[in-house]
């Protein structure tokens, strides 16, 4: 058997992290046993599905490097498919033609509630029943097609996270499964295209487990063998409440666009409520290559932005200079840097990247080699005393001398200052760095100077001094 897989996202909102971490479950599980990963759109909420929300969902999903083989397949475009099911299924009798208003509907469930019943549909327009109660269908109203669910026994499954869970049916009623318009309902869609598609592993939310016994019903009524089922437990903000905008960034452009690569989030998604022993950093193929249902946590898993921020950092700090310095660029010009007149990337981002959380803390410190940045008056005053400006004088004129503008030679020339001045390390250091840089934290001082170049040290330094 090939395993197939399938991830279904309506598309009425951008990616969120729930949902890009049951996608990355159901694709690894395909990838760990060499199977498929299946796309499908489920866009049959007219009113809340939209082309913009669609877009970022692909775009997120090929962000995270979650490749599909199969799709997208798109509800909109099968609906010749689910009529066809559901003649069949009215044909078998299995589901049937509802005339029922809405102000009817409303009717029969108020009497339910004043009963102290649970609202459900009655089942008045089973054909045995609408019969023997003299209905007729009207002609003037288009009707839905419900589904006859059995009303005695119960439906079960194992589930592959869960364990075995049992419905009594008689929980269940005669749901609608293609609207009057001819779109089908999410429980009827699903099951319609599942089979279609041939799934085989159906790995999804847990809030869809309501949802199951439904689709049970309707893949036995069209004499369908059962797909396995998987769900996942929800994802939980630090409060116990379900994830949602109130916590902070939820979407998965949000976090690309905060500066996180792509493997820190996959890596994080996939620590959340599924472990390998202690392993916390590690790849998306080992990922893959260890990935099971099995040690699924079958109990919710609690969002911890500081724990993605620090594996962001981990990937930071280890990520090829060249693929950082090309990642940073568009934010560092972004914030206005003017790359041309400054040292090359590369070198920049080298000396910066074990600091930085988000690639766009290391632009916003990478902005220390480009441009004009003179240090305040009160930065100046605070830091820069009249006892050490012979000192940084004498430094100038050994900067303007060294005859190799490196790191060590840089670092000589201080060692001297400090000898013939009798001053200490942090004495000079941060003097220099604030002049120079305009800042009081930098990483080491003589390998930001070697970077800046000595041209600009110098006339930082000048620019400050002279005036003595
Ligand atoms: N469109 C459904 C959702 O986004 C899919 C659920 C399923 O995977 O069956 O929740």
């Amino acid at each position: 058997m090939t395993v197939r897989t399938r991830f279904a996202p309506s598309p009425t909102g951008t990616l969120h992290v729930g949902g890009a971490r049951t996608a990355l479950f159901s694709w690894a599980y395909a990838r760990r046993h060499r199977g498929k990963f299946v796309l499908r759109i489920e866009d049959t909420d007219l009113e809340r599905s939209t082309r913009e929300s669609e877009a970022a969902i692909l775009e997120s999903l090929r962000w995270l490097g979650l490749d599909w083989d199969e799709g997208p397949f798109f509800q909109m475009q099968r609906l010749a498919r689910y009529k066809e099911a559901a003649e069949r299924l009215i044909a078998a009798g299995h589901a049937y033609y509802c005339y029922a208003s809405k102000e009817e509907l409303d009717a029969m469930r108020e009497a339910q509630r004043a009963r102290g019943e649970k609202p459900r549909y009655d089942g008045r327009w089973r054909p045995e029943r609408a019969k023997a109660a003299g209905l007729a269908a009207p002609a003037d109203r288009a009707p839905v097609v419900r589904f006859r669910t059995p009303e005695e026994g119960e439906v079960g499954w194992d589930d592959l996270v869960k364990g075995p869970i049992v419905f009594p049916n008689a929980e269940l009623d005669d749901l609608v499964i293609l609207r009057a318009d001819g779109v089908p309902t999410y429980n009827f869609g699903v099951v319609v295209d599942d089979l279609d598609m041939a799934i085989t592993h159906v790995i999804r939310g847990d809030d869809h487990v309501n949802n199951t016994p439904r689709q049970i019903h309707i893949f036995r009524a069209l004499g369908a063998p059962l797909p396995r089922f998987g769900h996942v437990p929800m994802i939980l903000g630090a409060d116990g409440e379900r994830l949602s905008k109130r916590h902070g960034a939820v979407s998965v452009t949000q976090y690309r666009d905060d500066g996180f690569l792509p493997e820190a989030l996959v890596n994080y998604l996939a620590r959340l409520g599924w472990a390998h022993g202690d392993d916390e950093v590690f790849s998306i193929e080992q990922f893959v290559g260890w990935f099971d249902l099995a040690h699924v946590s079958r109990s919710p898993a609690q969002f911890n932005p500081e724990k993605l921020a620090w594996l962001n950092q981990q990937y930071v700090k280890s990520a090829p200079e060249a693929r950082l310095a090309k990642l940073v660029e568009p934010a560092l010009r972004a914030l206005g840097a003017p790359l041309e007149r400054g040292p090359a990337l590369e070198p920049v981002v080298a000396l910066l990247k074990d600091r930085a959380t988000t690639l766009n803390h290391l632009a916003e410190s990478a902005t220390l080699f480009y441009g004009e940045h003179q240090a305040s008056a009160a930065l100046v005053e605070e830091h820069v005393s009249e006892a050490v400006r012979p000192a940084l004088r004498m430094l100038e004129a050994r900067l303007t001398e060294t005859p190799r503008w490196d790191k060590a030679s840089i670092g000589a020339a201080v060692k001297a200052t400090l000898a013939a001045s009798g001053l200490k390390m942090p004495q000079i250091a941060m003097p220099l760095r604030v002049l120079v840089t305009g800042r009081t934290q930098t990483p080491s001082i003589d390998a930001v100077l070697e970077l800046l170049g000595r041209e600009t040290v110098l006339a930082r330094l000048a620019h400050h001094l002279q005036a003595d």
